[in-house]
Formats: C-alpha cells, sequence, structure tokens
C-alpha cells in the first residue's frame, strides 16, 4: 500500500508531527511573506508564541482576497526562480487565485494524491482514466501526477468528447475513472445513448469530487456503472485534489493530517468550535515551500470527526461537504443548499439526474426548480401531479415553498466539469 505509514499514523503521531511543522511553517511565512509579517506584527504576535497546537487559534485567518490581493503571483514565500508551476482557479468572481509551487510542493502533491487513490482502493495495477480538465485547473495533472506517483498506467483523457471517452474505456479496459459527479452522470446517460452496456467496461472505482454531491447520487451512479464511487475534496488553494479521501468504508474522508491541520470556526464569531460542531473548514497547510497557507478560510462547511475509522486510519474525517457558506440560499427564512435539493430529488424515481435552481426576485420567499423528468417516463407520467409531488415532498423535507417545472430530458446544459446548480436571474441594481 502507498505510503502505508502515512495512512495508518496514530492520533498522538500526526498530532506531534503537526506541532512540529506548525512551528516551522509559521517561522517560514514570519521570515519570508511581508503580508504574514504584517498580520503577526498587527495583533502583536511572534512565532515563538506558537508553543502548542492550542496557540494556533491565536494567528490571524488568511482569506481568499489576501490572495487575490497579490495576484499575480501571489504570497511567495521563495523566490520566483525556484517557483516550477502555477496554477490558477477559475475566477468566476474576478480576478483568478493563483497558487504557487516549488519542485518540493510539486512532489508532497503528488505523493498525497497517490496517497488517496491507495485509500481509496487503486494499485499500480490499475489503468487510470482522467477526464478531468488538465490546465490552470489543478484537478487534470493533480489527479494525472498521484496516479504516475502510485505507478499506474494514466490515460490523460481530460474533458470533452464524450464519445472517445467511453471507446477508450471500452478499448483501453480502463479500471478507474477520475472525473466530477456530475460528468459522471452524465456519462451514464452516454453509455445509453451509444448502446453501451456498463457490463461492457472493466471501470470499477470511480475517483469523483471537486463539487458537492448527495449520497442519492453516489447510489445511482453505483448502480448504473457498478462500481464503487469515491469521493475526493481538494482545493487550488491547498495544492488542489488530494486533501482529503474516502476509504472504503464511506463515512467520512480522511484528511491528510500530517499536512494539513484543520479546524472548525464558527463563519460568524470566528471562534473555533468543539470537534463533531459543524462549521467553517480552515486548514493550515504544513509544508508548503512556495505559498504557505496559514489558518486558510475555505468557507466550506462540514463536522470534523476524530474518532478512529473503522478502516483502522486515524486521520480525522471530514464528513462530506453539503456546501459552501456561498453557495446557502436563504429561501423564506429556510436555510438551504442546492445539494439538499439534489437529495431528494434523485430519490424521486420519476425524476432525471438534472435540475436547477432559478433566482428570480431580490426576496426569495419560494423556490423555482426546474427539474428533467426520467426519459422511461417522459410522455406517460402527467406532469401536473408529479410536479404536485416533487413540490410537496420539497415542502415536507425542507419546509420551503417551491414551484416546480418538469422538463423533457436533455433540455438542462450537461456539463465537462463543475455543475451549474443555482441559476441567478435577478436583476442586479
Ligand atoms: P474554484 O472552483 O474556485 O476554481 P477549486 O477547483 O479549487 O476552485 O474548488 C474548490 C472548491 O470545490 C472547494 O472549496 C469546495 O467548495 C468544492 N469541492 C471540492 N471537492 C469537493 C467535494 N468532494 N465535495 C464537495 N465540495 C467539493
Ligand atoms: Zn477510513
Amino acid at each position: 500500500m502507498f505510503q502505508e505509514k502515512e495512512q495508518f499514523m496514530i492520533k498522538e503521531e500526526i498530532q506531534a508531527l503537526q506541532l512540529e511543522r506548525i512551528k516551522r511553517q509559521v517561522e517560514h511565512a514570519y521570515r519570508n511573506v511581508p503580508f504574514y509579517r504584517k498580520k503577526f506584527e498587527e495583533v502583536g504576535l511572534k512565532p515563538e508564541d506558537i508553543r502548542s497546537l492550542e496557540d494556533v487559534s491565536k494567528i490571524p485567518f488568511t482569506v481568499k482576497d489576501d490572495l487575490r490581493d497579490h495576484y499575480p503571483y501571489g504570497i511567495l514565500a521563495v523566490p520566483i526562480e525556484r517557483v516550477h508551476r502555477l496554477h490558477a482557479s477559475s475566477g468566476t468572481t474576478g480576478i483568478p487565485t493563483v497558487v504557487s509551487y516549488t519542485q518540493k510542493d510539486l512532489d508532497t502533491w503528488s505523493n498525497l494524491m497517490a496517497r488517496c487513490y491507495s485509500c481509496a482502493g487503486v494499485t499500480p495495477d490499475d489503468i487510470v482514466q482522467n477526464a478531468y480538465g488538465y490546465g490552470l485547473f489543478t484537478g487534470g495533472l493533480g489527479f494525472h501526477m498521484g496516479a504516475e506517483r502510485l505507478g499506474t498506467l494514466v490515460i490523460p483523457t481530460a474533458t470533452g468528447n464524450t464519445k472517445r471517452q467511453i471507446s477508450m474505456m471500452k478499448d483501453m479496459k480502463s479500471t478507474v475513472l477520475c472525473c466530477t459527479p456530475s460528468y459522471a452522470l452524465y456519462l451514464i446517460e452516454a453509455l445509453k445513448e451509444e448502446g453501451v452496456d456498463p457490463s461492457e467496461l472493466s471501470i470499477r472505482i470511480g475517483m469523483f469530487g471537486a463539487e458537492p454531491w448527495s449520497d442519492e447520487t453516489r447510489k445511482h451512479i453505483e448502480k448504473s456503472l457498478g462500481i464503487k464511487a469515491q469521493d475526493l475534496y481538494g482545493m487550488s488553494e491547498l495544492y488542489g485534489p488530494g486533501v482529503a479521501v474516502e476509504c472504503p468504508q464511506q463515512n467520512g474522508l480522511h484528511i491528510w493530517a500530517d499536512e494539513f491541520y484543520v479546524e472548525t470556526i464558527d463563519p460568524e464569531t470566528k471562534e473555533v468550535l468543539p470537534p463533531g460542531e459543524k462549521g467553517e473548514i480552515v486548514f493550515t497547510m504544513l509544508s508548503r515551500e512556495a505559498m504557505p497557507l496559514l489558518r486558510y478560510r475555505t468557507k466550506d462547511l462540514a463536522v470534523i470527526n476524530w474518532e478512529r475509522c473503522a478502516c483502522g486510519r486515524s486521520h480525522p474525517r471530514i464528513m462530506r461537504i453539503k456546501g459552501r457558506s456561498d453557495d446557502m440560499l436563504i429561501v423564506g427564512g429556510v436555510n438551504v443548499f442546492p445539494s439538499q435539493i439534489e437529495d431528494i430529488l434523485v430519490g424521486i424515481p420519476e425524476l432525471g439526474e438534472q435540475f436547477q435552481i432559478v433566482l428570480e426576485t431580490a426576496k426569495l420567499d419560494h423556490l423555482f426548480v426546474q427539474v428533467e423528468v426520467a426519459p422511461e417516463h417522459w410522455g406517460k407520467v402527467d406532469l401536473k401531479e408529479l410536479s404536485h409531488k416533487v413540490g410537496a415532498k420539497l415542502q415536507a423535507s425542507l419546509t420551503l415553498r417551491a414551484r416546480i417545472e418538469l422538463l423533457e430530458p436533455g433540455t438542462i446544459p450537461r456539463t465537462q466539469g463543475k455543475a451549474k446548480r443555482v441559476i441567478d436571474n435577478r436583476k442586479r441594481i
């Protein structure tokens, strides 16, 4: 098993290593990044004040805007000659967030990704088909380097050309499929259209991540493709994919705590929450050279579980992420994440997997959901009755009012990457 020792460290070992590494990282950031030195000085903190893991809570937070403010090269802690790679996040909201890596950072990241594959059950004998986007997005290269590091055969199909994707899977007998869960759903439809029975494929494990997806969606993917669908979490600021992954127990994602120190905070008061309480996840990277990140606020909301997992690993688990604080909608006073809506819709057999939430008016007193009917039910079900049923289910589970529009299968645009679940048609004033 790849990096077996690191995967099976016990809690005490992990925490001892965390403390040693945090001290070193704090020193590194303070000495080499003016941005951090200024932040420390503002609160009167010196690197030597960090003596225990509890002291970490004294360190000021870092947020995405801090990284954007340092565009183009980011908060570099090494001379530019030592930087060997840049990636950047999509930048849908303006200036992209650029992240940088030294050779050692790329090495650490590759090991982490290889460890994720191994933890999820992938072995060097597997044939990995990587359908994540290659380029500035960290998904493609992250999954690629990890597979190479583990020693598998890796086929870099990247996104696009679904027909070729399918014929590659068939001809090369790929055993592991890497893509977003949205793309996996689309592939299932495309297989049907192409008349390919999933039993003709050799895929046994899916490595799906980069966006929230529900347990119901997992069941659907596993059943349709006859595979184990494993969840994997990461973000470009934290190298990319490879921060946490599910083991075969599928009961939370193991965060590699020898590389990432994790805290949960109340997003309003910014107080650290006790383990087991849901809050915003905050990470401190423990050995990043080029771009140290101390107490980085992810905006992702989840619960951390430090109990030893049934698989024998003691790395803490992040229970599946339902959404980001900025994806949360408040509808008639009820807080709701698109993934909660997905959970309910996927459980209704007459519906397809594609849906979107359309925001029409500034004041959200009800939800407008467009959802496709399942192809085998289209033209056979009474649409009025079905939309009532869907509305009633949403009302019963989430206590919110919803207007439902049922669409013909294939109407909602499919994605190769992350799904766009919320369409904001509200007029900007
Ligand atoms: P961006 O989307 O900003 O370009 P990333 O691709 O790095 O940047 O996206 C990171 C974000 O994607 C995370 O903060 C999280 O919200 C989401 N994400 C990634 N993996 C998962 C996962 N397995 N489950 C839920 N959300 C995820
Ligand atoms: Zn486990």
